[in-house]
C-alpha cells in the first residue's frame, strides 16, 4: 500500500546486484594522481610516505570491514577482495564500492599529515574511484591478483630505466622515452646495470612486488569464535611478497578458505 502518492519513485531504484558465491574484487584508483603526485612532490618513480601512506588507508578500509580477505596495492590503485561468502550490503555492487571509496579517501586524508608533515593538503582534495568485478573461481581471482603484480613489475622496471635515464642520466622525457621505446625487460636491466650500475634485483621489494594486506591468523586458534570474529581480530600485516606463485596461498589456506586450516576445495 502507498504512503503517498510519491512512492511510486522508488520503482525507479534498479538492482545492481553481484552474484552470490562470487569472489568480489573492488579495485579503486586515485583520480588524476600524476597531476597530485606534481603538487606535493612525491620523488619519482616511488615516493615511499605516499605508498605508505596507501597501505595505513589500506589496513584501516580492512580494519573496517572484516569481510575483506586480502588487498593489494601498487601506485595509487588498490584491489579489495571480498570473500565469496560474503554477504554484507546484499552484495549490491554500488554500496560495497562507495563504501570502500568513501572510507579508504576518509583515512587517505586523516593520514596525510602522519606521512606528509610539511605539505598540508589544499584543495583539490585526493579522490578516488572505484569499480566492482566478480571472479567466480579461486583460480580466476589468483589470476587477477597475478595480473596486478605483473602490471607493476613491468611499470616500475620502466619507471625505474626511465627516471634513471632522467636524474643520473641527464636525458630529457623525450629521449629517455625514445631510449626504452621497444625494449624489452632484459635490456631495461641491462642499461640500468651498464649506465648506473643498478641492480634491479636489489630495488626495495615495495616497489618490485607491491603491497599485500591481510590477517595473519596464527593457525592453532581455538574454532570456537566464529569466523567474522576471528577475521576482525587477527593482526592485519603489509607484506611486499610474491602472489603469483602457489606458496603465499598454500602457507596461508585461511585467506581463501571459509574453514581456517584448509584449503578451498574446487569442482
Ligand atoms: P586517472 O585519474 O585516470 O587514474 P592518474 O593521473 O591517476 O589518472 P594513473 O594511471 O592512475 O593516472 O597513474 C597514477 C600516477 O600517479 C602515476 O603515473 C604516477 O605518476 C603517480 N604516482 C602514484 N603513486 C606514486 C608514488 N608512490 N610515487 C610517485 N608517483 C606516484
Ligand atoms: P598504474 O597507475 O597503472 O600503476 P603507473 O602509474 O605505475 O601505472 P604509468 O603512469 O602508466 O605507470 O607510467 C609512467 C610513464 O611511463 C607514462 O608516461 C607512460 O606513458 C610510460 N610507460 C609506462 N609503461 C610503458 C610502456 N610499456 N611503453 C611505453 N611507455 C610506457
Ligand atoms: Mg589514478
Ligand atoms: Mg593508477
Amino acid at each position: 500500500m502507498a504512503n503517498s502518492k510519491y512512492e511510486y519513485v522508488k520503482a525507479f531504484e534498479q538492482p545492481d546486484l553481484l552474484l552470490p558465491n562470487t569472489w568480489i574484487v573492488v579495485r579503486i584508483d586515485g583520480r588524476g594522481f600524476h597531476k597530485f603526485s606534481n603538487k606535493y612532490s612525491f620523488e619519482k618513480p616511488n615516493d615511499r610516505r605516499a605508498l605508505d601512506l596507501m597501505n595505513a588507508a589500506a589496513k584501516a578500509v580492512m580494519t573496517e570491514l572484516p569481510d575483506i580477505v586480502i588487498a593489494y596495492g601498487i601506485s595509487d590503485e588498490y584491489s579489495f577482495v571480498f570473500h565469496k561468502s560474503c554477504a554484507l550490503f546484499e552484495r549490491r555492487s554500488s554500496k560495497l564500492v562507495t563504501t570502500i571509496v568513501s572510507t579508504f579517501t576518509a583515512y587517505y586524508v586523516h593520514l596525510w599529515a602522519s606521512f606528509f608533515p610539511e605539505t598540508p593538503l589544499s584543495a583539490p582534495l585526493p579522490s578516488f574511484d572505484g569499480r566492482a568485478v566478480q571472479y567466480p573461481s579461486v583460480q580466476n581471482l589468483r589470476d587477477y591478483m597475478s595480473w596486478r603484480q605483473v602490471d607493476c613489475h613491468i611499470n616500475n622496471l620502466y619507471n625505474t630505466t626511465f627516471w634513471a635515464l632522467i636524474q643520473i642520466g641527464g636525458l630529457d622525457a623525450k629521449s629517455a622515452e625514445k631510449e626504452l621505446a621497444g625494449s624489452l625487460a632484459a635490456d631495461k636491466n641491462e642499461i640500468l646495470f651498464s649506465k648506473f650500475k643498478i641492480n634491479y634485483n636489489n630495488e626495495p621489494e615495495i616497489y618490485k612486488k607491491g603491497s599485500v594486506v591481510f590477517r595473519d591468523i596464527a593457525q592453532s586458534k581455538t574454532q570456537e569464535e566464529n569466523d567474522r570474529k576471528r577475521r576482525a581480530k587477527a593482526r592485519i600485516t603489509v607484506q611486499h611478497v610474491d602472489i603469483i606463485k602457489d606458496e603465499f596461498w598454500e602457507r596461508r589456506p585461511w585467506l581463501l578458505s571459509n574453514k581456517p586450516g584448509k584449503i578451498p576445495k574446487e569442482p
